[in-house]
């Protein structure tokens, strides 16, 4: 018997399908204007993981999955570029369902890739407008909707049950978590929308007994449904910010049409972060399926990487633990095929097979116990069990992983003269013949395998593709990997640091410039490539090979901001280390100027381009003034490595640069150091493209969010402002 958490209930309740032998479920599929992320994948796994436990338990699963494609596309929301997929695929002349059809295409992709076995039906939320404003209309006559000028609202008030899965009753907690202008022509804040007016210019909307309009979000779910399973649903899953409003509303509805219960059981799995915060387009910090296979991880390293935690706690996602989740995948598909070779000579154990079978089932059986269905796995491999035993579990347990094992290509099969070189070794090993044995090695290593070494055996696998790649440099996952020290060997005077995000130019013109005004030999240049294209990786490679001081360290994803920042602090060598925006151009000797300024102690931070605030709430440009600043600008930020260990390093939660300047400028002033801006520094600021390649939207937005986050730990800090100092 599966058990799940139902959001409803607050409790793990067994699933006991309205029909015996038949589970009809729901998910809430996506939304098709842009790509599925990794995240979205993650709450789509979960089903998948729902539906293969019931199928193999013995159910019948009917399963939906809806297609959303009714977003606001409203023409000036287009126009302003808001939503730059859009008003591209708009601009190349393509139908609002040309660009959904060509999104639902890649969605299906992308869950065929992660071997997520397909929903029954796939409905779209357009071929089924009639049954959403036949839903409307009966709300209406049972006093659940009104209409205000063509728009109809679901009416709060009448339906008690309203919060019961949220637990969002009371106005006060609603209208925080609503958190959006509140709609003067409704008769309560809680009330939502069912059905909206077009307004002017509006490319998708419908006719209807109200007018032309489209309709609200969650009422196509509340159709589909019904439509699909009826109105006895077993299970309906979604991601955690599906609770509310999203299911609320569709408990409302559902239940207000059909004047009963008509889901059992809520499911909801949690998000997938990214540096710490939820991965979201909007945030930057969203990973596609086509990023992990153009780095060459194996996809269904994901999958393994997503069963590695409770679907009920969220993950946060590294390139470092996919690496380790492609590794374990491939030593598991290593060893399938080993046991395939050796399973014809052997019996299965009846016994031993059912004993292992049960404890499998009772894991996954209880709220998807994905980590321990792994650890069995891994004790399994160990276990004693004949090679055939083992082979045929992996079988059956393989229709809940989903990694397809018995058509995994034999890419993993290691060939037997490579088998019989390995063997030889092996014994030259154990006679002690080091030196020959690690030639072999060696060998073995240029051919492309990977060989791990035991007490009395070897392990032998294919290098993966990712790890060929990484060949070519090394690469850093999260400023977690290294650690800050005060001791450093091979110190010098001055490190100047810069971190590269695309715009090759700006970076080449930035270096050479620094270069040809730093004779000194006491200094290096420390650039941190931050997940570019190789094409990037590869020039900065090649100048670093023609200028001795200049040393690349490559990140293998777009790191946020603070956490790149801190990896070249942590990696520095340089007493003084010198943050320089790549807009900058150096234009004459500037590093024993900055030295100078620092050499008075009192000075925590040097620069070119300061701030002032009279009150925190908003910050101005130092106006090519020089002196004492309340913050500096980003452009030119330099400090003393050693003063990091008692200012701390840069917050990381700051994952675009705009503001993390102003909020690290504060970690300087609250431990007593004051911050010196000089203009007459010898450098030019070109087009900072960093800002000018936003759209204004987007830079709002984050600079908004980051301005949040300095307020949050400053606001009360106004006594650390000049003009409060007397
Ligand atoms: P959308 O396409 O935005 O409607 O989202 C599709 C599904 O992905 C919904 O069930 C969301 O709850 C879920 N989702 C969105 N972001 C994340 C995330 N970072 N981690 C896990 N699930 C997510
Ligand atoms: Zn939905």
């Amino acid at each position: 018997m599966l058990e799940l958490f139902n959001t409803l209930t607050r409790q793990k309740n067994e699933i006991i399908p309205f029909e015996e032998g038949v589970v009809r479920m729901y998910t809430c599929g996506p939304t098709v204007y842009r790509d599925a992320h990794i995240g979205n994948l993650r709450s789509y796994l979960m089903a998948d993981w729902i539906k293969r436990s019931l199928i193999l338990l013995g159910y019948e699963v009917i399963h939906i999955k809806n297609i959303t494609d009714v977003g606001h596309m409203r023409q000036e929301v287009l126009e302003r570029g808001e939503d730059k997929v859009v008003a591209a695929a708009i601009a190349s002349g393509q139908t609002p369902q040309q660009i959904a059809d060509f999104y639902t295409q890649r969605f299906l992709n992308d869950e065929k890739t992660l071997n997520i076995l397909p929903a029954d039906e796939f409905p779209k939320a357009t071929d089924h407008i009639t049954e959403m404003i036949k839903i409307v209309e009966q709300l209406e006559k049972n006093k659940l909707a009104y209409e205000v000028e063509g728009n109809l609202y679901f009416n709060v008030r009448n339906f008690h049950k309203y919060g019961q899965l949220s637990g969002n009753i009371h106005e006060n907690t609603l209208k925080d978590a609503i958190r959006v202008e509140i709609d003067p022509l409704k008769k309560d804040p809680r009330d939502f929308t069912l059905w909206k007016k077009a307004e002017e210019g509006r490319l998708l909307k419908w006719d209807s007994p109200w007018g032309y309009g489209f309709p609200g979000w969650h009422i196509e779910c509340s159709a589909m449904s019904i439509k699909y399973l009826g109105k006895n649903i077993d299970i309906h899953t979604g991601g955690v910010d599906n609770i509310f409003p999203h299911h609320e509303g569709e408990i409302a509805q559902s239940e207000g049409f059909t004047g009963r219960k008509v889901v059992n059981h809520w499911v909801h799995g949690q998000h997938l972060l990214a540096d710490g915060v939820k991965m979201a387009k909007s945030s930057g910090n969203a990973y596609l399926i086509s990023d992990l296979i153009n780095r060459g991880i194996d996809p269904l390293a994901f999958r393994y990487l997503c069963m590695t935690a409770r679907y009920r706690t969220r993950i946060n996602f590294t390139f470092a633990s996919l690496k380790a989740s492609e590794n374990a995948l491939n030593k598991l598909k290593i060893k399938f095929h080993e046991f395939r070779r050796s399973s014809h000579t052997n019996q299965i154990d009846t016994e031993k097979f059912n004993a292992w079978k049960m404890k499998f089932q009772n894991s996954f059986s209880d709220d998807l116990n994905m980590p321990e269905v792994l650890n069995l796995v891994w004790r399994l491999l160990e276990s004693e069990l004949n090679p055939k035993d083992k082979y045929e579990l992996l079988i059956y347990i393989d229709q809940i992983l989903g990694f397809d094992l018995p058509n995994t290509n034999d890419s993993f099969e290691i060939p037997d003269d490579i088998l019989n070189i390995c063997a030889d070794r092996t014994k030259l090993r154990a006679q002690k013949q080091f030196k020959k044995s690690d030639d072999i090695r060696t060998n073995l290593e240029s051919s492309g395998y990977i060989v791990q070494d035991y007490q009395s055996h070897s392990i032998l696998r294919k290098k993966s593709l990712c790890e060929i790649r990484n060949e070519r440099w090394p690469t850093i996952s999260s400023s977690s990997q290294i650690q800050f020290s005060n001791n450093v060997s091979n110190e010098i005077d001055f490190t100047v640091a810069l971190l590269i995000n695309s715009h090759l130019e700006d970076a080449e013109r930035c270096i050479l410039s620094v270069n040809k005004f730093s004779d000194s030999k006491n200094f290096e240049i420390l650039a941190l490539d931050n997940g570019c294209d190789e094409a990037t990786g590869e020039a900065l490679e090649i100048m670093s090979k023609q200028i001795p001081a200049l040393s690349i360290i490559h990140a293998d994803h777009s790191l946020g901001d603070g956490a790149a920042k801190n990896i070249l602090i942590k990696k520095s060598s340089g007493k003084i280390f010198i943050l320089l925006d790549t807009s900058v151009e150096i234009t004459g000797e500037f590093l024993n100027q900055i030295n100078l300024i620092l050499s008075d102690t009192s000075i925590g931070i040097a620069g070119f381009a300061g701030l002032k605030t009279p009150d925190l709430m908003h910050f101005h440009d130092g106006d090519g003034e020089s002196g004492e600043m309340d913050a500096m600008q980003g452009y030119c930020f330099a400090f003393r490595r050693n003063d990091v260990s008692q200012v701390g390093l840069m917050r990381e939660s700051f994952r675009f640069y705009r503001n993390l300047d102003i909020d690290y400028s504060f970690q300087f002033k609250e431990k007593g150091y004051k911050i010196f801006a000089d203009h007459n520094l010898p450098m030019v600021l070109h087009e900072h493209r960093g800002w000018t390649s936003l759209v204004e939207s987007e830079r709002d937005e984050l600079s908004r969010k980051n301005y949040g986050r300095f307020l949050k730990k400053w606001r009360n800090r106004s006594d650390l402002l000049i003009s409060e100092r007397k």
